[in-house]
């Protein structure tokens, strides 16, 4: 496992430092509601551990980065956005959006998504 950032926003809320509305909880994933919501549902999904984006993630360990995918896949079914479709999303990189530095997979849902995205 990645050292914890002191200076991570998300590896503060991890460690329940900054409080979030927590959707769903695993031993290795966390799933929070995003601040700034796009879509009716808007969620966001971390592994506890960090790493920058999802490359280093999958590189360093891929059972975690499945984990990821699979709590993602989980929050949909929760919120009830499966039967309507979703989106999953890793933006990489500053010029993608990326802006907080700790992988996170947002779940977009309850609209219709459309494509290209933006
Ligand atoms: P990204 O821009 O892909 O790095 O996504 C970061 C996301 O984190 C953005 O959608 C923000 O709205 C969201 N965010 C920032 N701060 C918080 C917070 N304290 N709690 C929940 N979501 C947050
Ligand atoms: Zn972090």
């Amino acid at each position: 496992m990645s050292a914890v950032t002191d200076d991570c926003l998300f590896c503060k809320i991890v460690a329940g430092e900054i409080p979030a509305t927590v959707v769903m909880s695993t031993d290795t994933t966390l799933a929070f509601r995003d601040i700034n919501p796009q879509a009716p549902t808007h969620v966001v999904v971390v592994p506890r551990a960090h790493y920058p984006d999802a490359a280093a993630l999958a590189a360093a360990d891929p059972v975690l980065a499945a984990e990821l995918l699979r709590t993602s896949a989980a929050v949909a079914e929760a919120e009830g956005i499966v039967e309507s479709g979703y989106r999953l999303v890793f933006n990489t990189g500053r010029g993608a959006g990326q802006s907080v530095f700790h992988v996170h997979c947002h779940v977009i849902g309850g609209r219709p998504i459309t494509w290209p995205p933006g």
